[in-house]
Formats: C-alpha cells, structure tokens, sequence
C-alpha cells in the first residue's frame, strides 16, 4: 500500500513553524484557531519534543493535581495542572492528568510525553516529521529555510526548537566528561564516584537520581546554592535531597563552592584539581565520572550568522517582547526558547517561559500577534461592564496571570463605546505603549516573596503601580478589595 505523503510540502506559506515539542505544537494550535495558514516542520519522528528522552531520570518538576476543586475543562484547573497544553475544545483540554499512576503529582516523563502526544493526535496537528532545517536567508521581506526536504518561504517563522543542546562551560577539560544529555541510567553508577560540574537544576537532577547508587557524589561551582532563590523554585520539591544530605553532615554526597582549575583525563578516570571559592584551600580528587551539568543552548543553526542577537553568553536568543528577534525580523521564538524575551524580572522574579506552563500562554498570545500583524484577524474586544469586578476576578483566577507572574497581564482599554477587554498581552509591552487610557492586572512577588496582585494605571500616557493587600488564600473578591480596587481605578477618566 502506498504510504500517506507527508503534509506541508515545501513551498510558499504565511507563517513556518519549526519543532514538535510542546512549544511547537501548542503554537500551531493557535495560529490554527486564529485563522493563520501555516506549515509545521520537524527533525524529529514523533511528537513530543524533548519530553521523547528528558528529564533523563524521568520525572518532570512541574506539577498537575488530577483532582481539584474545579472541574478539568475550567479555565481555572489550568491553574492545577502546569503540564497540559491548552486549547477551547472541552475535549482537548488536560489530557495530561489522564495518564499519570498519581505515585507523584509530578508527572513521569512518559506520561507527559503520552499526553502531548494524545494532544497533537485528537487536535489533528499536522506536522512533517523527519524535515530537518537547515539554513536560513531572506528573500526581500520573506525568511526562507532550507531544509532537507526543500525551501519553505514564509511572512513569519516561529522557531519553537528548544533549549536542549549541550552547552559546556569554560572549564579546562571538561569537554573529555560526559554531557547530562549523554549521562546514563543510574544503574550504570553503581558503587562509583561522580563529579557534577554545575548546582542547578540539572546538576541537582543527577545527584539526587544517582544517590541510591553512586558511592561518592560531588557537585561542584563556583556560587554558593542560593538557598534563598530556590525556595521560589520548582527545583527544590526534590532536587535539594543531595544538598540536605550535605548540610547535614551526611557522608558521601559533597556540595562544594570551588572554581576548577583543571580536569585531567587518566587510563582508570579522571583527576579534578579545584580551589575553593568560599573557603581557603585546594582540592585534588580522582574520580571514575565527570559529568557537566553546565546548562542547554538554544539550537540556533546558522541564524547567528545572519545577524541572530543573543543574550546568557550566546544561548538563547534576544528577544522582544513578542518573542520577536531582536535583530531579525519576521523570526519568532516559542516554546522554551520564548524565555528570550526576559520581561521585567522586577524584584528578581522571573517568568516561568522555560517550563510548558508558561511557554505555552505565551504561545497563545504570540500566534494572536501574529494573526493581528499579517492582517489575518482583528481582536475581538467584548465590552465590560465592571472594570473593577472584572480585574478582581482575574487577579483571583485567571492562570495566566499565576502562572506568568509579572510577566503576562490582563488588559482593559477604552474602546469607542466604552471599557473593553484588551486580552492577556505581555506586562513589557502594556508598560512601554502609551496607546490610550487603560488598566491592567498582574500578579507580582515583592521583595519579601509575598505574591502581590498588583494594578496598573496608564493615563494620558503616565504609569502609576498599586499593590493590592495579599490574601492568604489568593481570594481577591471582597468587599475590602472592591473598595481598595475602585479607590485606584477613580484614576481612569470616565
Ligand atoms: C533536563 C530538563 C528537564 C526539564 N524538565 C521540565 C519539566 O519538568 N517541566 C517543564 O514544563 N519543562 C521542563 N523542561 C523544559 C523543557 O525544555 C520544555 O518544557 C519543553 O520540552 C520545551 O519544549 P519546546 O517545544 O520548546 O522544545 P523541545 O521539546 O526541546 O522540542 C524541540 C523541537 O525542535 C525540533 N528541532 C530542533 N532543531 C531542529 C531543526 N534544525 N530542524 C527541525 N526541527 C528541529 C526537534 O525535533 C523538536 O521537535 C526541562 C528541560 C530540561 C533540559
């Protein structure tokens, strides 16, 4: 029997997708919805992305609660569970629940990979698996990627290719260790000492993975571990057993501020000269494995070459706040790469665009920018009756706001005829516009980590902030907060 040709040939459309991860495929789902013709491209086989082969000891840091107080098809259990990809559709909603064994209320990396791909299969998404890009040039204001099944020619290309190639740091010797992408199944360390370039999230995700097998474990950088940032990070749910074990005087497992001086490769393993950073003294130590758990890069090709800003030492690309390049027009980012576009980080609190519950809001606003900027769709922008109600309620459930915490906001303007929902827009981007009168909700982290909501006021093109009192069950519905909030918005003209 004949086999079913592939769907987007090479050729001419509105908008080229590249990537099959959730980035991707979450970014065609909206461009779909939105009315924007478009191609979807990818080197790998199957849907999924990186979720096909990573976290490498299986299990996500992102959580899903199978039950909640609300129902799965409400906007509000999005909220509950980070892992699934959105959509409109009852049908298509939270399908990632529906796979996990509930050991943990972090999904396995199979059950995030089933979800996604039961995800990709009933949302019908079409993509060309095995076309790998290869190159990059414009021809007038279109941006042609060569691939290897041929030319795709585009108005927009939304590269959605990940964060997962292996970046080293400046180490000497480091490049005769293994990657985190090439480390092995936990079994294989059995009863044999590893040294852990890097105390981040993946340098803590092999320790804790190899504790129950490894006989000696080092994690080594120069930085303390930043105890008081990761208590707002999703790392610590698990990762800190090794340091625990360290601060504990627990013998072993050794969590060590030191700059390498070297890594010499010898016939039974390696030697690991080192000088401590935040102590006095020298460590010379001879262990079987050296593993770099030095970060990811983006997989940026040749786009570099063509004048691709980047920002963290090369890694991700510069974006603008629709994850636009910076430097490169018509070249978007989505998916995990999106965290390009960094936002405000006001008081140190970053967005959550490296993990799917943030990156794929984000995917939704950029595939409606995109819509709006080749003029396929206008946004619609229904009237609202109560300014204050309406933000109060949002500050309470809306997930966008949660999840992308001062980094997406909620938007009224003043329309022709009155107050109009202005949509979930990037926070960057509503405080840089001076386009008319308008508020909008977004839910912040003061310096002490309270989780603040927080209203802006633009009027004749002046900014003012107000934070709302914190309530300790997020609940922003009472009279106290209608008071406080009407109080702020007698700023808007009438
Ligand atoms: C170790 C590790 C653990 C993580 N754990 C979590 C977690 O628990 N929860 C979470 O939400 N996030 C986690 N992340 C972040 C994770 O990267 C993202 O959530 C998610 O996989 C990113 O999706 P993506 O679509 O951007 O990229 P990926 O899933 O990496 O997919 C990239 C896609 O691009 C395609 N591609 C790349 N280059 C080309 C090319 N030249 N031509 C054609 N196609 C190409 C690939 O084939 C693939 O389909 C983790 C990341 C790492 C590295």
């Amino acid at each position: 029997m004949a086999g079913v040709a592939p769907p987007f040939p090479p050729g001419d459309y509105d908008v080229t997708v590249v990537g099959s991860g959730p980035g991707g495929l979450q970014t065609s789902y909206w461009l779909r919805r939105f009315g924007v013709q478009h191609a979807v491209l990818s080197r790998d086989g199957a849907p999924a992305g990186m979720f096909q082969r990573f976290p490498i000891f299986q299990r996500l840091i992102t959580w899903t609660k199978p039950d909640a107080p609300v129902a799965r098809t409400t906007r509000e259990y999005e909220w509950y569970d980070h892992n699934s990809l959105l959509a409109d559709e009852p049908e298509l909603k939270a399908l990632v629940p529906g796979f996990m064994d509930r050991a943990f209320d972090l999904p396995s990396r199979s059950e995030m990979e089933a979800g996604i791909a039961a995800f990709a299969n009933k949302a019908a998404l079409r993509v060309r698996y095995g076309c790998t890009w290869e190159s990059t040039r414009y021809d007038g204001d279109r941006v042609v990627l060569a691939t290897t099944d041929g030319d795709y020619s585009s108005r927009a290309v939304v590269f959605a290719v990940g964060v997962t190639k292996p970046w080293f740091a400046a180490v000497p010797g480091l490049e005769h260790g293994a990657h985190y992408v090439d480390a092995m199944e936990p079994e294989r360390y059995a009863d044999r000492t590893v040294f852990i370039v890097g105390k981040r999230n993946s340098g803590f995700e092999l320790a804790q993975g190899l504790l129950p097998w490894a006989r000696s474990i080092f994690l080594a950088s120069p930085r303390p571990v930043q105890t008081s940032a990761l208590a707002l990070s999703p790392l610590r749910v698990r990762y800190l057993h090794p340091y625990d074990e360290y601060a504990r005087g627990g013998p072993g497992t050794y969590v060590l501020d030191v700059a390498i001086e070297r890594i010499d490769r010898h016939a039974n393993g390696f030697r690991v000269v080192a000088n401590g950073t935040t102590w006095d003294g020298r460590l010379v130590l001879d262990v079987d494995d050296v593993i770099a758990a030095t970060g990811f890069q983006t997989p940026m090709g040749d786009l570099p070459r063509i004048g691709l800003v980047t920002v963290n030492d090369g890694r991700v690309p510069a974006l603008t706040p629709f994850w636009e390049s910076v430097s490169l027009p018509g070249v978007y980012f989505a998916g995990n790469a999106s965290q390009g576009a960094k936002g405000l980080a006001k008081r140190g609190a970053g967005a959550s665009s490296t993990a799917v519950n943030g990156f794929r809001y984000n995917a939704r606003v950029l595939a409606q920018h995109i819509a709006e900027t080749l003029n396929v769709r206008t946004s619609e922008q229904a009237p609202i009756a109560d300014l204050g109600s309406f933000l109060l309620h949002e500050l309470s459930t809306a997930p966008e706001l949660w999840v992308q915490k001062g980094y997406l906001c909620r938007v009224v303007g003043r329309g022709r005829t009155g107050l109009v929902d202005g949509g979930v827009l990037p926070l960057a981007h509503f405080l840089d516009s001076r386009d008319g009168d308008a508020a909008a909700a977004s839910v912040e982290v003061d310096e002490r980590g309270a989780i603040v909501p927080t209203i802006y006021v633009r009027r004749a093109g002046e900014i003012s902030e107000h934070l709302l009192t914190p309530h300790p069950l997020h609940e922003y519905s009472s009279d106290v907060y209608t008071k406080e909030i009407e109080h702020v918005l007698r700023q808007l003209p009438a």
